[in-house]
This record gives structure tokens, C-alpha cells and sequence, in this order.
């Protein structure tokens, strides 16, 4: 299904790649501004849909410009209705490598909206939830979103960015594949509490498939790294096994005889 997407462009050599269900996406706020004030209010949640689509874009350039200072390929960043996904070549095993190329997707958030801060004049009656229908309200719409992304992303649910991060920490005291089993454990349950919350208390059915499919991505990953830390066993025993004993030197035998004198 990840499959459904077509290629924008490349930056800086990461090809940008666009999930078809995005243009439902806005196709369906379109619509909805269309609704509300017509011609205006179309273009204005289009453009408010993009402003924050390309905070998600910055985002994962976060992620990938850090993991390729750490000789991490990343060919793709795929942009889906509920975020986005920088594909990496590898995971580096090194947990204080994934924790910086972690941290460094939710801190462009909050740089970001630092600079909003500083930039937007914010409105006394001001509501978040607003459509904007100027720049400055625009402004103040990006802030509130990237202080809510990067805060959101930074939860310990599993493989959301904050269970990235415990799953780094966890390594630097177990192994791999044991802080990968913690991690997601905790992004399990923390998923289903909030399966619970949106669906019963907010009533926000889309949150909760939200959680549904971060609770399916984090058992998918664990199985995978556990797939590979298997397969990576067998090689290594298999590899053990028939390895070519390289034959041992000898070094030259010492004698106690003099070289026979010439002449
Ligand atoms: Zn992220």
C-alpha cells in the first residue's frame, strides 16, 4: 500500500514522494474551506495544509541531514496523510547515533516555532483551531502546530520518534534486540491507552486508527529487528563453522649453530 505514491522532487538528493491518499486529504480540506468562505477560504486551507505538510517535510530533512552525517543512505521521504516517513538504508547500531538523528526531527519543530514565536503577533482571542485568513494568522496556526508536533512526536510510543529515543537509551545499558522489546512494549500499551482516550473520552475516531496503526508499526518493527538479529546469529555461527583456519606460521627454528664461516 505504501507503494500508492508519486515523486515531487529531490532535495539535496532525498526524493520527496507523495502517498496518492494525500490528494484526498486535500481534497477533502478544499472542500471543507470551500464550504466555509468559498473561492478564499479554499485557497486559504489549502495553503495552511501545505505551510504545515512542508514543517513535516523540514522535520524529516532533520532526521535524514543527521543520519547521513552518520553515513546513513536516505533515498526517500514518503509524505502520507498522517506524516511523514524518512527511509533510511540502515539503523545505526550505535544508540547515541540514532538518539541525535531522533532528536533531531522534533527539534526542528521547536525551532521553528521559536522563530514563529518571535515573528507572529498573536491575536488576543486567538484560537488555534482557526483556519487562517491572513499571513500573521497563518504564522500563529504554524506555531501552535510545530510546538504540538514536535511534543507529540517526542511520546515514548514505539516507533514514534520518543520511542526511538528510549529505545537508544535502553541500548546503551541492553542489547538490541532486548531495548527494542522494552521499547515497544511500553509504545504498545501507551498505543492502546490511546486507542481508549481518543475513541471514548475525545471521540476522535480518526486518533485512535491513528494509535491503532502506530500499535501495528511498532510489533511490525520489533519483528523485523528480531527477524535480523536471528538471521544475523545463524551467519554469524554458520560463518564461525566453516571459516578456512589460516595455516599458523612457524617461525624459524633457532639453532644454537653458527652459520658456517665462508672463506
Ligand atoms: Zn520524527
Amino acid at each position: 500500500m505504501l507503494g500508492w505514491s508519486f515523486n515531487l522532487f529531490r532535495i539535496r538528493g532525498i526524493q520527496l514522494a507523495v502517498h496518492f491518499s494525500f490528494l484526498l486529504l486535500l481534497a477533502y480540506v478544499g472542500d471543507e474551506g470551500w464550504k466555509q468562505d468559498g473561492m478564499n477560504g479554499l485557497l486559504w486551507s489549502v495553503a495552511t495544509l501545505l505551510a504545515f505538510f512542508t514543517c513535516v517535510v523540514l522535520h524529516e530533512l532533520g532526521h535524514s541531514f543527521t543520519a547521513r552525517h552518520y553515513g546513513v543512505g536516505v533515498p526517500r521521504i514518503l509524505l502520507m496523510p498522517i506524516g511523514g516517513m524518512a527511509e533510511f538504508d540502515s539503523i545505526p547500531r550505535r544508540p547515541s547515533q540514532e538518539l541525535l538523528i531522533t532528536v533531531a526531527g522534533p527539534a526542528v519543530n521547536f525551532v521553528i516555532a521559536g522563530i514563529l514565536w518571535f515573528v507572529a503577533r498573536f491575536p488576543e482571542d486567538w484560537d488555534p483551531n482557526m483556519t487562517p485568513g491572513t499571513l500573521n494568522e497563518l504564522a500563529c496556526a504554524l506555531f501552535a502546530a510545530n510546538l504540538v508536533m514536535g511534543c507529540f512526536n517526542l511520546v515514548p510510543v514505539f516507533p514514534m520518534d520518543g520511542g526511538r529515543i528510549l529505545r537508544a537509551l535502553l541500548a546503551m545499558k541492553l542489547p538490541y534486540l532486548r531495548a527494542t522489546f522494552w521499547a515497544a512494549s511500553v509504545g504498545k500499551v501507551l498505543a492502546v491507552a490511546g486507542v481508549l482516550l481518543m475513541v471514548f473520552w475525545w471521540h476522535n475516531y480518526l486518533g485512535g486508527v491513528l494509535f491503532a496503526f502506530i500499535f501495528i508499526a511498532g510489533e511490525a518493527e520489533y519483528r523485523a529487528v528480531k527477524r535480523r538479529e536471528m538471521e544475523d546469529a545463524y551467519w554469524r555461527q554458520l560463518f564461525a563453522r566453516t571459516q578456512v583456519v589460516p595455516p599458523v606460521i612457524e617461525p624459524p627454528l633457532l639453532t644454537n649453530q653458527e652459520p658456517p664461516l665462508l672463506g
